[in-house]
């Protein structure tokens, strides 16, 4: 029995991880690979650094990601036991609650996940943590799509114990928890696709502003001791986190013309430090907090 069961799981971490590896893989690698190919020329100027990673950085990524899967594949297949068992709240009638339910639960995940994402962030940016599990994602300095799960199993298993917390605690509907799932990693695609393709203004614009651009995400592979947050930009603002550059980059970003094709950190960061004296004492603290904020 027990053999049989070992058996079972393993079958089962198997299957997830194949198809982590297939779904993963097979769009952000291949959005890797267009941007960085078929696509390089076209898109230039929506690029945030001038330069591409090398292949040494996004063959690390790729590493990174498949100790992702294989974690991850650990923590779903130890939840889906618990789930048969009946120790969970997944429900999977969906009449039980109703399709607003069902989609706002969804929401709630995603949005609680956020919150989550920008402390558990912070946690991973002291000292301590960074130098032995944070520091393995912080190796993109340019990051690619495949940068996004990209992570030291560490930090895997603490974005892992959000999603148990939820089932535990949240009556879930697996097409639920999996959009949710999905919404997550869309966002994280985002943050690491190393193209800004968001509009002028967007960062200014009183509503949109809340929400991060891949330049936002960019921004904390170059500076590292800022830009904490992933989809919202609540946390960071509210924390005084947000790099003081971060609008300035990101109006270089989208107003300058095409065939200059780059934008030069430096420069866009140095050009609002100089226009703000508290840009200026945090821009020269930064460096310093780089794994200690
Ligand atoms: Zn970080
Ligand atoms: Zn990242």
């Amino acid at each position: 029995m027990a053999i049989e069961t070992m058996t079972a799981a393993l079958v089962a971490w198997l299957a997830y991880c194949a198809g982590y590896c297939v779904r993963y893989f097979g769009v952000a690698g291949a959005l890797t690979w267009l941007l960085h190919g078929p696509l390089r020329a076209r898109l230039l100027r929506f690029r945030i650094q001038r330069e591409f990673p090398s292949r040494r950085s996004t063959n690390g990524e790729i590493l990174w990601s498949i100790s992702n899967a294989a974690c991850t594949g650990i923590v779903a297949t130890l939840s889906l036991g618990a789930v048969q068992g009946g120790y969970t709240r997944m429900y999977f009638d969906v009449s039980d609650h109703g399709i607003a339910y069902a989609a706002l639960s969804a929401l709630v995940v995603v949005l609680g996940y956020d919150t989550w994402f920008y402390w558990q962030h912070r946690l991973l940016h002291t000292r301590w943590m960074f130098e032995r599990v944070h520091a393995v994602h912080h190796r993109s300095t340019n990051p690619t799509p495949l940068a996004t799960f990209a992570h030291h199993p560490v930090e895997t298993l603490l974005g892992n114990a959000y999603f148990v917390l939820v089932l535990l605690a949240l009556p879930m509907h697996p097409l639920s928890l999996a959009a949710a799932g999905g919404a997550i990693w869309a966002i994280g695609l985002v943050a690491h696709l190393g193209y800004e393709l968001y509009p002028r203004g967007f960062v200014r614009h009183p509503l949109l502003g809340w929400f991060n651009t891949a330049t936002h995400h960019n921004l904390h592979h170059t500076e590292i001791g800022c830009d904490y947050g992933m989809w919202l930009n609540c946390w960071d603002r509210w924390m005084g986190t947000n790099h003081p550059a971060y609008a300035a980059v990101f109006e270089a970003a989208t107003q300058r013309r095409p065939e200059v094709g780059r934008i030069d950190l430096s420069v866009a960061g140095a050009e609002a430090r100089s226009a703000s004296g508290v840009g200026q004492a945090a821009a020269a603290s930064a460096p310093a907090t780089a794994a200690g904020a």
